[in-house]
């Protein structure tokens, strides 16, 4: 809890003393706040399985993206306090439900409290891979010290761009911060690891949304991957963009992709021929509710 105390635990580095009531720009304080929790249907398949993956929606975000369809826990706090004890009972419920996985959604802010919760349940013998499930936006430095907690990483790579990095984001250093955030994810973790059932233990899957009017960056970046990674790491496209908050009313970013920046995309994953990923089948206008907001079956990657 002492990384509370002058907060610096993603790139921002506010410094804030949040045990004194300061507040940092994510908002967060010393209680965890979660928006909710379930088993979660609509992760890749290795993570949802069977049984589902034990998601936690923390509430609060270190990136404010202007299209988040999470925003009302994301970037305007709706949720729930959890005193440890309370979030470590979250932890057990979702154990005890056959859940594959804890799937941490954003959970950068909450680290200490996450820590605290996974040691306590893994001395009663009660443990799951953790997924650490994030923009993308992480100090090295908090990675480095995640490296025992965190089993997969599920990392985004968002733009490669630095203006539309900026634009979307309010972050023009988000493509070099999440590349190098990347490169230790991939150091640490490596390439996806299934059990004999094909649910997922550890390793890395990195996610490209592909956003309006930027297809080309979502091939730059996965030729950034198979360059300087290799095609060892699973991707998972998602063509699910759905104009959301503040991006209903921002040009260039109020409408879905368009099946010509699909094509664009798909294109480019056959030509690189990673090893594993997936790529969501076009829609067009997805449902509004397929990030997030639903965790029944039937939402998830095809
Ligand atoms: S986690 Fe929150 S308070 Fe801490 S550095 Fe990041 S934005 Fe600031």
């Amino acid at each position: 809890m002492k990384a509370l105390q002058s907060c610096e635990l993603c790139p921002r580095g506010c410094g804030v003393d949040r045990g004194a009531g300061e507040r940092g720009f994510c908002r967060a304080g010393v209680e965890t706040e979660v928006y909710r929790y379930g088993p979660h249907h609509g992760e890749e398949p290795p993570l949802s399985g069977t049984a589902g993956s034990g998601t936690v929606f923390f509430s609060r975000c270190t990136l404010h993206c202007l299209y988040c369809q999470n925003y009302p826990w994301s970037q305007q706090g709706d949720g729930t306090r959890y005193a440890l004890p309370a979030l470590t009972e979250v932890f057990r419920e979702l154990h005890a439900g056959g859940c594959h996985n804890w799937n941490l959604v954003s959970p950068t802010p909450w680290l200490p409290q996450v820590r605290h919760v996974v040691d306590k349940l893994a001395t009663a013998g009660i443990r799951l891979p953790v997924v650490y499930n994030t923009s993308g936006f992480e100090a090295v430095d908090t990675l480095a010290g995640v490296e025992d907690l965190a089993d997969i990483y599920l990392t985004d790579l968002r733009y490669a761009d630095p203006v539309s990095a900026h634009e979307g984001s309010g972050r023009s250093d988000y493509v070099d911060v999440a590349r190098a955030a990347l490169q230790v994810m991939w150091q640490q973790k490596g390439a996806l690891q299934l059990d004999a059932d094909g649910i997922a233990t550890r390793g890395t899957i990195c996610r490209l949304l592909i956003l309006p009017g930027r297809a080309g960056e979502v091939v730059d970046n996965l030729t950034w991957l198979a360059d300087t990674i290799g095609p060892g790491i699973a991707v998972s496209v998602m063509a699910q963009y759905t104009p959301a908050y503040r991006a209903l009313t921002r040009d260039g970013w109020d409408r879905p992709v368009s099946r010509e920046e699909y094509d664009r995309v798909a294109e480019a994953v056959a030509e690189l021929d990673f090893d594993c990923g997936w790529m969501q089948a076009y829609e067009g206008q997805a449902p509004n509710e397929l990030i997030g907001f639903s965790m029944e079956p039937g939402s998830g990657i095809s």
